[in-house]
C-alpha cells in the first residue's frame, strides 16, 4: 500500500461500508472493503449480472461447467448458495497431471459439499485423445477445446434435462476476448461475447454469471470463501493470444481503473443494440447437423461430428505429450 507523502505513514484504509479497517482496495469501484463487505459487494455484482440479463427463470435446472479453476468453483458455490438447482459437469481433457489434479479438486468439492457432479473424458466423448483431435482439426488448441466444450455442454444439458448451461467466464475473459475480436474485426464472434444467449431449437440457454467481476476479485472471493481450486494454468495456456490481451488490459487497468469494465460493459450497453439485427440474420442462417442435430453454419455435419469422423479415420500416430 502507498505511504502518505506528508506523514510518511501508511494510511489505514477504511471500509466504504462500515468504516472499519479495510484490507481490500477496489479502485475500479472507487472503494475499499473489509472482508465481510467485499464478499457482500462481490455477491451483489453477481446478482446484478444475473438479474440484468434475465439469466435464470422459475423451474430452471442449470448445468455448470466446472474446470476446477477459481472461476467455476466460485460460480458453483454462489449459484448453489442462491438456492438454484445446479448440476456440475467436469470435462477431463487428458492433459496429464494438470487434468488429474483438476478432476481431483472438483470431485473432492462435490463429495465435501454433497453436490451433483458428472465427469466425462475428452476421449470418452470424442473417441480420440485431445492430441489426436488436434492433429486432424488444423485448429489452435484453444479453439478446438472451446468448440468441443460448448458442444458437450449443450448436449449434456439436453441429456440431463437441464434448461441452462452456465460457465465461469469473468470480466477479464470477456474483455480480452472482445479485444481480440475487435482487433481482428471478427464480427461473427461478437454474439459469443454476450453474457446470456437465449435458448433455441436444440440449444439450451447459455449464461456467464461472473461477467461483471474481475479475475482478481474472483480470486479474492475464492480465498475468503475457503474454496480449494487449481492454481496451475492449462499446459496449452501459454500459447494463447487471449492471455496476452488479458495482460495488456491488466496493465491498462492499473493506470486507468475500470478500463476493462468500461470497455466490455460499454460494448454491451452501447454497441450491442445496433448489432441485434445482424445477430438475428446470422441465427436465421444456422442449419442443423444431420448427424447429431446441433446447430451449425456449415453445410452438412457440424464441426464436432466432422472432427470425430476425421479423427476415427486418421492413421493412429503416437500422441505427443501436451506442452510442459
Ligand atoms: S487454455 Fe486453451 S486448451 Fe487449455 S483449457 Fe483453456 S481453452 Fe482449453
Ligand atoms: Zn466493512
Ligand atoms: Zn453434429
Amino acid at each position: 500500500m502507498d505511504r502518505c507523502e506528508r506523514t510518511g505513514r501508511t494510511p489505514v484504509m477504511k471500509c466504504s461500508v462500515c468504516r472499519g479497517p479495510a484490507g481490500i482496495r477496489a479502485p475500479r469501484h472507487n472503494a475499499a472493503f473489509c472482508d465481510l463487505h467485499f464478499r457482500e459487494h462481490f455477491l451483489r455484482q453477481v446478482q446484478r449480472a444475473i438479474e440484468s440479463r434475465d439469466m435464470f427463470r422459475e423451474g430452471d435446472s442449470i448445468l455448470l461447467g466446472v474446470s476446477g479453476g477459481k472461476d467455476s468453483m466460485v460460480a458453483w458455490e454462489i449459484l448453489t448458495g442462491m438456492g438454484l438447482e445446479v448440476q456440475a459437469l467436469h470435462l477431463n481433457h487428458g492433459f496429464g497431471p494438470y487434468s488429474e489434479r483438476s478432476e481431483e479438486v472438483v470431485r473432492a468439492h462435490a463429495a465435501r459439499a454433497a453436490r451433483p457432479l458428472e465427469v466425462r473424458s475428452f476421449r470418452g466423448l470424442m473417441g480420440v485423445t485431445f492430441e489426436q483431435a488436434l492433429r486432424v482439426s488444423a485448429r489452435p488448441a484453444c479453439s478446438l477445446c472451446g468448440t468441443v466444450k460448448r458442444y458437450w455442454m449443450n448436449r449434456t444439458a439436453l441429456e440431463l434435462g437441464c434448461t441452462v448451461a452456465a460457465t465461469g467466464h469473468n470480466l477479464d475473459d470477456e474483455a480480452s476476448a472482445l479485444l481480440g475480436n475487435v482487433l481482428h474485426w471478427q464480427t461473427g464472434y461478437l454474439r459469443s461475447r454476450l453474457p446470456a444467449l437465449p435458448e433455441g431449437e436444440g440449444m439450451v440457454r447459455k449464461v456467464k454469471p461472473l461477467f461483471r467481476v474481475t479475475d482478481e476479485e474472483t480470486r479474492l472471493y475464492a480465498g475468503l470463501a475457503g474454496l480449494e481450486f487449481v492454481e496451475d494454468a492449462c499446459p496449452y495456456a501459454e500459447n494463447v493470444t487471449t492471455h496476452y490481451y488479458k495482460g495488456l488490459l491488466e496493465r491498462m487497468e492499473r493506470e486507468f481503473p475500470n478500463i476493462k469494465g468500461a470497455f466490455y460493459l460499454g460494448f454491451l450497453d452501447r454497441l450491442l443494440p445496433g448489432l441485434s439485427a445482424e445477430f438475428r440474420r446470422a441465427e436465421h442462417e444456422m442449419r442443423r447437423c444431420p448427424e447429431c442435430g446441433y446447430r451449425t453454419l456449415r453445410e452438412g455435419r457440424c464441426t464436432v461430428c466432422t472432427l470425430k469422423e476425421r479423427a476415427a479415420g486418421s492413421p493412429g500416430k503416437p500422441d505427443r505429450a501436451p506442452p510442459a
